[in-house]
């Protein structure tokens, strides 16, 4: 390890895991859990439930997005076509009507291009939107953490919907709520483009995050449980609201340095009672997991989408392959890069940020993301994205799979894309090039598969289609009917 030993805190208790000491060591695994009931890691259960498959209870949210114009029909040809099964791309044609994927592959007929709007590849590579797992609309660009609470909610809103039309713009066709600054604001967005009121992508909306007042990361933006039923009355309200997700700060973060990254700030009481709540009302629920016994909490108790999950341990790591067919990963990995390398310009020097342990832990987690992949466990990229440093529209959490993570161009694609159609749970109508999937598609112009950073720039997007609409084209003629 190349980090400074001594930015460990005093209190940190973290041990090498094999994956870093490379030694054969057995993981000692916990025969209970925190509430004193017997835990079998490889056959998990919470009250009855098997935590290997998702809970039947959970609801199908829906990703439809209202078409108030004309029925259109769009024909890609002679394009690059990354489908996102993990095939090789091929050249070929791609038919959309109205909002679906008609046709993929083969040579399109003049009777199929009658009346279509055409955009011929010319080299370019076509490939279905990506996910951001971890999206925060209504992350204000702000200097300070604290600073995310403070502008009015008038203005919020709006700077919310610029923030669903900047991810749009970018090539994101689904997100994935992971808190919102005011109760309502991610609700708001999610409706406003499910009616076809507003650009944005598919989104899951979530509310404010919940944690203890002595456990929040920003208080002003944290809503306080700490009764069992606080959390519970929390879910139902949630619930009520037609929120698709909520989320517990179940650990703490470096920056603040009072509350590290390895404190963690859940009892076992409030995780269990809180995901039942959710769960109960079809809810899924997500966590701020960064320190060990947070992401043990996770799978215990049964958290779908754990976040961040940097500080993990064998025993930990073997629950959570356990569990790889039900949760998913999603580790953020641009907050901590770019507070150790971009957040000077904000007056958080390298040295403070490294002062506060950012650096080991980016190695520590970038090892232990490396064996998740290893072992099959999902991680999804999703980047934190909304303070000063890391500014909506700076989304780049593919090139750090391969280029922190090692992954291949391929399949840091397949998780971006693939795996965001999982997440949002409708894995064979999102994030693949498939007949009878919907339209929301990019035509990159180069090839990602060479070069990755392509999509960290919206500029190489010359056409974003949303819903089978043409969200943007530059750099293509329209043309009709060319055969
Ligand atoms: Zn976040």
């Amino acid at each position: 390890m190349r980090f400074d030993p001594t930015a460990a805190p005093p209190n940190s208790h973290w041990v090498p895991p094999t994956w870093i000491t490379k030694s054969a060591k057995p993981a000692a695994a916990p025969s209970h859990n925190g509430l004193g009931d017997s835990w079998d890691p490889i056959h998990p259960t919470i009250n009855g439930i098997d935590l290997t498959k998702p809970d039947p209870r959970l609801r199908f949210p829906s990703i439809k997005i209202k078409e108030h114009g004309m029925a259109s029909s769009i024909a890609f040809i002679n394009v690059n076509i990354l489908d996102s099964t993990g095939r090789a791309p091929y050249l070929g044609d791609v038919l959309v009507k109205r909002e679906k994927i008609v046709k993929v592959g083969g040579k399109l007929s003049a009777e199929e291009l009658q009346g279509a709007h055409i955009f011929e590849g010319n080299g370019r590579t076509l490939m279905s939107g990506m996910v951001d797992a971890h999206t925060h609309f209504s992350w204000t660009n702000a200097p300070s953490l604290e600073g995310l609470a403070e502008m009015p909610i008038e203005e919020h809103t709006i700077f919310s919907a610029k923030s669903a039309q900047t991810f749009l713009d970018c090539g994101y066709t689904m997100c994935f709520g992971a808190a919102s600054a005011k109760e309502r604001l991610d609700v708001v967005i999610k409706n406003a483009i499910q009616n076809g009121d507003i650009p944005g992508p598919r989104f899951l909306a979530n509310g404010k995050e919940m944690a203890p007042a002595d456990g929040a990361l920003i208080k002003g933006i944290t809503r306080f449980v700490e009764t069992k039923e606080d959390i519970e009355r929390a879910a139902n309200e949630l619930a009520d609201m037609g929120i698709d997700q909520c989320k517990f700060s179940m650990s703490g973060e470096e920056i603040l340095e009072h509350l590290r990254a390895e404190d963690t700030t859940f009892s076992d009481e409030l995780v269990a009672a809180g995901v039942e709540a959710a769960h109960a009302r079809g809810m899924r629920v997500c966590s701020h997991a960064r320190s060990d016994e947070a992401i043990m909490q996770s799978l215990q108790y049964g958290v779908d989408v754990i976040y961040h999950a940097s500080f993990i341990s064998d025993a930990t790591m073997d629950a959570l392959e356990a569990q790889k067919d039900r949760v998913f990963v999603a580790p953020a990995l641009n907050f901590p890069y770019s507070t150790l390398h971009d957040a000077e310009a904000f007056g958080y020097a390298v040295s403070k940020a490294e002062a506060a342990g950012y650096a080991r832990e980016l190695e520590i987690a970038i090892a232990g993301l490396k064996e998740m992949r290893r072992r099959g466990i999902k991680v999804l990229p999703g980047g934190d994205y909304g303070f000063a440093w890391t500014p909506h529209g700076g989304y780049r959490d593919l090139e750090h799979f391969v280029k922190l993570l090692g992954m291949t161009p391929m399949d840091a694609i397949v998780a971006g894309t693939a795996y965001g159609g999982e997440l949002m749970l409708h894995p064979n109508d999102l994030g693949k090039i498939i007949p009878g999937a919907y339209a929301d598609l990019i035509l990159v112009n180069g090839n990602p598969l060479e070069d990755i950073s392509l999509l960290s720039h919206k500029e190489n997007l010359d056409v974003i289609v949303m819903n089978g609409r043409v969200h943007k084209a530059e750099n293509v003629g329209f043309k009709t009917c060319s055969r």
